[in-house]
């Protein structure tokens, strides 16, 4: 069976279905280096707690804590114990001694609520690879799907000149999924009203470490030496251009527009950009066709979970394959992934949606963010929204995983 797409998703896949003793090749196009080069020096992710407690069952958690010490917590600076700050919701922060410590979650997990600590996306990868490559999974880069023909027995998949024969496939490849438009898979959802830029710079003039203005919002704070760490997000009416390179000069523009201060961007280290786009696939599997990650969704990282989701997606699928593969699955088993992992997609992507609602700079929505800043100042809504966005309350509902 074959994977298309290496990033965190397709290797969590490679690791269950290496795992199962299955004969499984995946087909990365970028190699190691272009894809942490891609990632920058910004390709820090949040893990919530049901991925940490997917990777420790997978014997992966030494090498996981390993790899988490290289990206350190950014919210560990705004304090300890009670002060320490958990997670946020559409950026309004809640710290630990709002938590319900008697609540039956939060007593589980206890300070792991804070989410399951950050790691750099290209070190997960690589140490799924790892494991992978132990269970006998091949891994080829620089090898990129360019087209496939599906039949009833399996799947033709096109890399370059050279057809690969296999019974499956599934499309791990990203958000611009090339599975996904080849199998004719609707990818329905809402047009952004983001765009959000997250840049490495230095820059001269006064600029308040945030702001909050009619055309969006910005952050900012010092790195070692002289560089600035800066995130801007603009609301936009109309279509959004792909593609666009983030340059000095789109930082400045931007970073005036908001502020409205004269600000100017000396030097860009690195910059990305991205939206708030929300779109799902209409199915999750076309008879030997399936799709996982953000080939499947595509949401806003408000409340990190992403990544997240994609891994909940790899862990069910893993073994519902293999199962089926092997012949041992009861008729219909392949089809519970769709119906149990679109749901829980779609919460995620509502979660997500509410957060951007509750950031748009009219008086109303303005109105309606102080009213959720004082829900989550309360216990019971500060424990309602942690133990959602950090995964734990998965345990009531497993949906949620
Ligand atoms: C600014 C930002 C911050 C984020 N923060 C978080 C966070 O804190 N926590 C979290 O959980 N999520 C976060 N996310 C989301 C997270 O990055 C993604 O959900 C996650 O990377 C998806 O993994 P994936 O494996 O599905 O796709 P990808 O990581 O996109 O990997 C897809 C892979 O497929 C390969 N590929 C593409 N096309 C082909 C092809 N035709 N043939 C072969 N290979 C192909 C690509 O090279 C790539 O390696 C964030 C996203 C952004 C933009």
């Amino acid at each position: 069976m074959v994977i298309a797409g290496g990033g965190p998703v397709g290797m969590t896949l490679a690791v269950e279905l290496g795992l199962a003793g299955l004969d499984v090749l995946v087909l990365e196009k970028l190699t190691p280096q272009q894809r942490r080069e891609a990632d920058g020096p910004m390709g820090m992710r949040a893990m919530n707690v049901p991925t940490v407690e997917h990777l420790d069952r997978r014997g992966l958690g030494a090498a996981l804590r390993e790899a988490q010490e290289k990206a350190p917590n950014p919210w560990g600076k705004d304090g300890d114990g009670d002060s320490a700050v958990v997670g946020h919701f559409s950026l309004l922060f809640i710290q630990s001694r709002l938590l319900d410590q008697e609540d039956p979650d939060i007593r589980r997990v206890g300070r792991a609520v804070n989410g399951g600590g950050f790691v750099y996306r290209a070190d997960l990868v690589e140490l799924l690879a790892d494991r992978a490559r132990e269970l006998g999974v091949e891994i080829r880069h620089g090898a990129e799907v360019t087209g496939f023909e599906a039949d009833d027995n399996g799947v033709t998949i096109h890399v370059g000149t050279e057809q690969i024969r296999a019974g499956w496939l599934v499309g791990c490849d990203g958000a611009h999924s090339r599975v996904r438009r080849i199998a004719g898979i609707d990818f329905p959802g809402v047009e952004p009203e983001q765009v959000s830029i997250q840049a490495i710079v230095e820059l001269a003039g006064d600029l308040p470490s945030e702001g909050f203005g009619d055309a969006g919002f910005y952050v900012h704070g010092p790195l070692p030496g002289d560089a600035h760490l800066v995130g801007t997000t603009e609301y936009v009416s109309g279509a959004v251009e792909r593609d666009v390179p983030v340059t000095a000069e789109l930082v400045q523009e931007t970073l005036r527009k908001i502020s409205g201060r004269p600000v100017t961007i000396t030097r860009l280290h690195y910059g990305s950009r991205s939206t708030d786009a929300t779109r799902q696939a209409a199915t999750y599997r076309q008879g030997r066709v399936l799709l996982a990650g953000d080939a499947a969704h595509v949401h806003p990282p408000y409340g990190g979970q992403g990544m997240n989701l994609g891994i909940g997606d790899a862990a069910d699928l893993g073994w519902k394959l293999a199962d089926t593969i092997r012949g041992t699955a009861p008729a219909g088993l392949l089809d519970t992934y769709h119906e149990q992992r679109h749901p829980v997609g779609k919460w995620v992507q509502d979660w997500a949606m509410a957060q951007v609602a509750l950031l748009r700079p009219d008086p109303r929505s303005r109105a309606l963010r102080a009213v959720m800043r004082d829900l989550l100042d309360t216990v019971d809504g500060a424990t309602y929204v942690i133990k959602n966005i950090s995964g734990v309350a998965a345990s009531e509902d497993s949906s949620r995983r």
